[in-house]
């Protein structure tokens, strides 16, 4: 934390949302439905899942009253900013058939609309978008609908104080607070008198936007307050995964026999990529109308797991369940690495907390070391 640390009340939060909004942002949000905590757009504070924690640990997901008035008394939510930034189902282009058959119009769908203002973004998931930028902007053909997007996004990061059981950022050294990627980072203090957010800037337009809302200088208090909790919560990581020599241990372990011990119990569900905030492998969907005048293209969200995903000329490359598995881990554990410079992995627990299976990233690789597996933590 820096000098320019400053702090919000309550009411300056609820303004730094209606600041955003009348930027022409649309604001999303942490809000409670169907049970978890999902992004949604958000105008209130009243949006906010106030009081409300939740539970995860492998194959399980619950929400619980805390029994205080925390906003963001949560970890990792069910979806990350991922489906905002990068939606699992985009239209590409269309077409239209004309008198003459071998022309085609072509409507390549403009940009999307309104820039969006996320509220909330754990480190975790701020370090997967900043992967997200690496892969789908920076390489030879950059995404122009994710780069659209990306361009106009504002980014209001939160540091968790209450990571879940699934949780192991600290492993993965993405969290749990934030590192930069933000333009403003908010850490939450409710437990020593006055409910208020102790404020970092991120970018000079996080700087001009907080400056139009109520902020104070934060104190030596204030941020030392900050940084305690943060310093308790990376102490509280429900998980662990011991990362040294983790690429090489997994290229040693292409033929193990532990992979056919992960295929008998996954259901190659593709739930764990669908969740995860680093995933992003797509495919292409043609469809046409019944007229067969009209014809759209789109990108869809795939996975690893499903055995269409590598059918390269008359055949999957990977046809049981336990080649996918470990395809899936060992790119998230080594070949992304080598790809692109760090894990694939940011710590968040989705995939664990999600997975019908309970199968779980740190056990599957503790299990290549020789460690026993361990059933679910949870009694
Ligand atoms: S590991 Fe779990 S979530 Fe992933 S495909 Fe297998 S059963 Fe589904
Ligand atoms: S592999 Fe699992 S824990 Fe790692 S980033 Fe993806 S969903 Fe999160």
């Amino acid at each position: 934390m820096t000098d320019d640390t400053r702090v919000l009340g309550l009411a300056g939060l609820q303004a730094l949302i209606d600041a955003l909004g009348l930027r022409g942002y649309t604001v999303i949000g942490p809000t409670v439905r169907d049970g978890a905590i999902v992004n949604a757009p958000i105008s209130s504070l009243d949006d906010l899942p106030r009081g409300i924690g939740d539970e995860q640990d492998a194959a399980h997901y619950r929400l619980r009253d805390r029994g205080d008035e925390a906003l963001f008394g949560f970890a990792a939510g069910a979806q990350s900013a991922k489906p905002v930034l990068f939606p699992s189902d985009e239209l590409l282009w269309r077409s239209r058939r004309t008198a003459d058959v071998t022309v085609i119009d072509r409507e390549v769908e403009p940009p999307p609309g309104p820039p969006y203002a996320l509220i909330g973004v754990r480190s975790c998931d701020l370090r997967a978008i900043l992967m997200h930028d690496q892969i789908l902007l920076e390489r030879t053909a950059a995404d122009v609908h994710y780069a659209a997007r990306r361009a106009e996004s504002f980014v209001v990061a939160v540091a968790c104080t209450d990571p879940a059981g699934t949780c192991f950022c600290v492993s993965m050294d993405t969290g749990p607070s934030p590192r930069g990627g933000y333009d403003l980072a908010l850490t939450e203090l409710y437990a020593d008198g006055e409910h208020r957010f102790v404020v970092a800037v991120g970018t000079d337009r996080g700087a001009e936007v907080l400056a139009e809302v109520a902020a104070t200088t934060a104190t030596a208090d204030d941020v030392a307050v900050a940084e305690r909790v943060i310093t308790e919560a990376s102490g509280r990581m429900g998980r662990a995964l011991q990362t040294d020599g983790l690429k090489y241990l997994l290229y040693a372990n292409v033929e193990s026999p532990h992979w056919d011990d992960v295929a008998s119990r996954c259901l190659a569900c593709t739930n764990c990529t669908l969740v995860c905030p680093t995933c992003f492998c797509t495919s292409v969907e043609d469809v046409t109308d019944l007229t067969g005048v009209n014809a759209e293209r789109h990108r869809v969200w795939d996975s690893c797991f499903s055995e269409e995903f590598s059918y390269i000329h008359g055949g999957s490359v990977r046809e049981s369940t336990r080649s996918r598995y470990r395809q899936w881990i060992t790119h998230k554990l080594a070949a992304w690495e080598d790809q692109f410079g760090s894990f694939g992995c940011v710590g968040c627990g989705r995939c664990i907390t999600w997975c019908p299976a309970g199968i779980d990233i740190t056990v599957e690789a503790a299990a290549l070391r020789g460690t026993p597996r361990k059933t679910s933590q949870r009694s």
